[in-house]
């Protein structure tokens, strides 16, 4: 089997012992003579997979009683419409501006529910985050993307949220970073980063924000979804059985704390190196990302190669995003050490024979 490194932004790399149990379990799940793919969703052993998964992320995240886990379809972007549809009402839903993805989710807002842009640091290409704004004093909730995939800057603090819910799209950076779940009304993340496979999109909602009425489409309606907790139709079965494999190795790495301190391992070799190269940079000075990183040479045509050059030599998915270009690492918590050293070695002599 060839070895590669694997950098991609998403779907992205997963822990080898995750996929050897996939393998291992695929015929006969656990002696049923049946795979994962073929139980229904009804089924005791599914059931069991599903109550362990949302046990694992409840024990990881520390989620309160008061939270309903789900596991949804359609993606990070459904939630984009799927939280103001349910959380706005006629109130104003804040935004901060940090991203492609943040435009997007207030893209998708706009057209549903009453937006303010809170601040936004699009004018500085969002290489940084916007300076926080006080808390408004009234509104439905205060959006916020924790970790901006694209351009890789993070939160590290976060903004006033006064007496509003925050909402977060933590689609790159959940259990990478210990942010505390009670501080926020909604979490939603799409798994094919940090948590497994495309497909499912884990939804964390506190109980108290879900409307009372009936929203107007079942199947985005949080309350239904929360009320028969992701069986309201067939959830995405083999995709909910994979975030809890990954769930399980997180936990037996030690859980956040120990993604945390490996994350700042590896982004901080990587960013080390960008500062100190004549060749390579990292345009993020502030807020920087702790799991995408994007770097350049400052010539598109040395970037090309650069490219092309690694991944004939087996490192994988390192192009940045098409709409800004350059290189992008993108290291989440199944992204292995070895990989960042191996990078950098390549780099240093990329850097030998381009300078
Ligand atoms: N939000 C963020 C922060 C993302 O990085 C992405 C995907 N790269 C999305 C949302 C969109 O996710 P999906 O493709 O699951 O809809």
């Amino acid at each position: 089997m060839t070895t590669v490194y694997n950098f991609s932004a998403g779907p992205a790399t997963l822990p080898p012992p995750v996929l050897a149990q996939i393998q291992a379990e695929l015929l006969d799940y656990h002696g049923s003579g049946m795979s994962v793919m073929e139980l229904s969703h009804r089924s005791a052993l599914f059931g069991e997979i599903l109550q362990e998964a949302e046990g694992r992320l409840r024990q990881l995240m520390t989620i309160p009683d008061h939270y309903a886990v789900l596991f949804l379809q359609g993606g990070a972007s459904l939630q984009f419409s799927m939280v103001p549809l349910n959380l706005a009402g006629q109130q104003t839903a804040y935004y901060y501006d940090t991203g492609i993805w943040s435009a997007k989710a207030i893209q998708a807002a706009q057209k549903v529910a009453n937006v303010h842009i809170l601040a936004s640091s699009k004018e500085q290409h969002y290489h940084q985050l916007p300076h926080f704004q006080p808390a408004p004093t009234e509104g439905a909730y205060l959006h916020i993307t924790t970790n901006n995939t694209i351009v890789g800057t993070m939160y590290t603090e976060l903004p006033d949220h006064g007496s509003l819910p925050l909402v977060a799209d933590m689609s790159s950076n959940i259990l990478s970073v210990d942010y505390p779940v009670s501080e926020f009304g909604l979490i939603y993340a799409g798994a094919q980063k940090n948590l497994g496979a495309a497909g499912v999109t884990i939804v964390i909602v506190d109980k108290n924000l879900l409307p009372e009425k009936e929203g107007a489409i079942p199947m985005l309606d949080y309350r239904l979804q929360a009320q028969q907790p992701s069986l309201y139709n067939t959830p995405p079965t083999f995709g909910i059985y994979v975030v809890n494999l990954m769930l399980a190795w997180v936990q037996a790495q030690g859980g956040i704390p120990a993604m945390t301190q490996a994350c700042q391992r590896k982004a901080g070799k990587l960013y080390h190196y960008l500062d100190h190269s004549p060749l390579f940079s990292a345009y993020v000075r502030q807020n920087r990302s702790l799991t995408n990183i994007p770097f350049t040479t400052g010539s598109q045509k040395l970037d090309d190669t650069f490219i092309q050059e690694a991944a004939a030599a087996g490192f994988m998915n390192l192009k940045g995003h098409r709409t800004v270009g350059g290189m992008r690492a993108s290291l989440y918590n199944a992204f292995p050490e070895a990989g960042v050293d191996a990078l950098l070695t390549f780099m240093a002599r990329f850097e030998e024979v381009n300078q």
